[in-house]
């Protein structure tokens, strides 16, 4: 096992990888930009290397500043957390050949992964249901009018490189087609600097559904379930709850199945999401994560497992130890991001914390790494917070998130509180009645 983990993040989550750390007897080194060097991240660290300015293009992004950081320190292994680095397939191999080992997949799996074409064609090949659409990308748009006369309108044209939602664009009918494939490629490569795209039908009514999976590097792998993270807005989720109140057992069994299929024959390493549209019972493939994502303490709460421990020990060559059947699901559980925006116009609200009192109890956790007098920087991601709730079945968790949200006091910043406290009040969320253009519309229309 290591001794010493370098973490190239801050905020709650290098918070959350120093916990799993320090539970497990191993050292952290912190990295940190100037704007971070009163953050909590720093101040819990056994040690702390200042990386960069503010930007994070300089710091949390510089390879040579953190490679410099794990050799000073002495550090044996390098947690990228998610965001910055943490898909990033040249840090990941430039870590390895430095001698760190990356808690992570291979950076060839990052690499096939991060293409979302031949992510798609490589899940394909191994069984696992995608969204109807192109076989690859599109040469020309006399081929994508063929594919889209083929799977029918509406269609979606997708960037092969697209990420959080940009180079998207959907065509109604066959005369809304063009606009859509020349938007979708001018918005690609200016956003991305690759201007290829696909095409897959566009659903009208489907749920995010998300399984987590683990594997070691001895050929076991298994999964812990979905995360229903339909409750979206511009493609960024904002509430998290596991199970789905949409899938029955088998269907969680039957989709587990394919996905820890697949993986096995992949000889993939680590944690990972697949992610898929989940619309009148089937599942498409939409995209894979080959790292921790920020909702994962719901699937921690009902398998009672903790990730990141996991992560660490399959980096050190541990096997997982358990099967599939040893694992199993209980109660449900719900997560809120706690955002420093304007709960109406979602304008972010960086600034002084005058006061912060996290929620607390019976069934209810705090990953935050704010203090009360702590500065939110105006330079990174506006989640200062995330509370996550578990309780026995989902109306005792919907409470209980009530109640730890009624609690929660966050002085001196805008936050998103407000509206998670008016989703979880609404008849149709309770129900658990919502797809993945619920919020949108619950935000357009909501009153007051
Ligand atoms: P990105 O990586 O840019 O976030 P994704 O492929 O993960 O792109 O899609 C992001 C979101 O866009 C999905 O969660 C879903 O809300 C919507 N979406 C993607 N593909 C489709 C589709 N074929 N039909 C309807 N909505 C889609």
């Amino acid at each position: 096992m290591f001794s010493k983990i370098l973490i190239a993040n801050r905020g709650e989550i290098a918070l959350r990888i120093q916990r799993a750390c320090r539970e497990m007897g191993i050292k952290t080194v912190a990295v940190h930009s100037t704007a971070d060097a009163d953050a909590m991240h720093v101040r819990l660290a056994d040690e702390a290397v200042c990386i960069g300015p503010p930007a994070a293009r300089d710091s949390y992004l510089n390879v040579a500043a953190i490679l410099s950081a794990a050799t000073i320190t002495g550090a044996e292994a390098i947690h990228p957390g998610y965001g910055f680095l943490s898909e990033n397939a040249e840090f990941a191999e430039t870590v390895e050949e430095h001698g760190i080992a990356f808690i992570g997949p291979t950076a060839q799996h990052i690499r096939t992964m991060g293409d979302k074409i031949s992510a798609k064609t490589t899940m394909a090949a191994l069984g696992v249901p995608l969204v109807p659409g192109s076989d690859g990308g599109l040469p020309d748009i006399a081929t994508a009018r063929k594919v889209a006369a083929r799977v029918g309108y509406p269609v979606l044209i997708k960037a092969a490189a697209g990420g959080g939602g940009r180079g998207m664009k959907v065509a109604e009918n066959e005369d809304a087609l063009e606009e859509a494939w020349n938007v979708a490629r001018t918005e690609a490569r200016a956003a991305f600097g690759n201007e290829e795209v696909y095409l897959e039908k566009y659903l009208d009514k489907p749920r995010h559904i998300e399984l987590q999976i683990l594997a070691d590097t001895h050929g076991h792998v298994v999964h812990f379930g979905e995360r229903d993270c339909s409750l979206q807005r511009r493609h960024q989720k904002l509430l998290e709850e596991a199970g789905s109140p949409a899938l029955t057992a088998a269907e969680r069994d039957s989709i587990g199945r394919t996905v820890t299929d697949a993986l096995k024959k992949m000889g993939y390493r680590g944690v990972g999401t697949l992610e898929f549209l989940y619309q009148d019972k089937q599942f498409c493939f939409i995209e894979m994560n080959t790292r921790l994502q920020v909702e994962h303490p719901v699937t921690e709460l009902v398998c009672d497992v903790d990730l990141v421990r996991e992560q660490i020990r399959i980096a050190a060559g541990e096997k997982l130890g358990y099967k599939q059947s040893d694992i199993t699901f209980r109660g449900h559980a719900i997560e809120c991001r706690i955002n420093a925006e304007d709960p109406e116009t979602f304008t972010p609200d960086p600034g002084l914390i005058k006061v912060f009192h996290p929620p607390g109890g019976l069934g209810v956790r705090t990953d935050s790494a704010l203090y009360s007098g702590y500065r939110v920087p105006p330079y990174y991601d506006s989640m200062i917070a995330k509370l996550i709730v578990h309780a026995p079945d989902r109306n005792a968790a919907i409470a209980r998130m009530q109640r730890a949200l009624d609690e929660c006091v966050v002085e001196g910043v805008k936050t998103v509180i407000p509206l998670h406290r008016k989703i979880l009040a609404d008849p149709e969320f309770r129900k658990g009645d919502y797809t993945i253009h619920w919020l949108e519309n619950f935000v357009a229309h909501r009153e007051g």
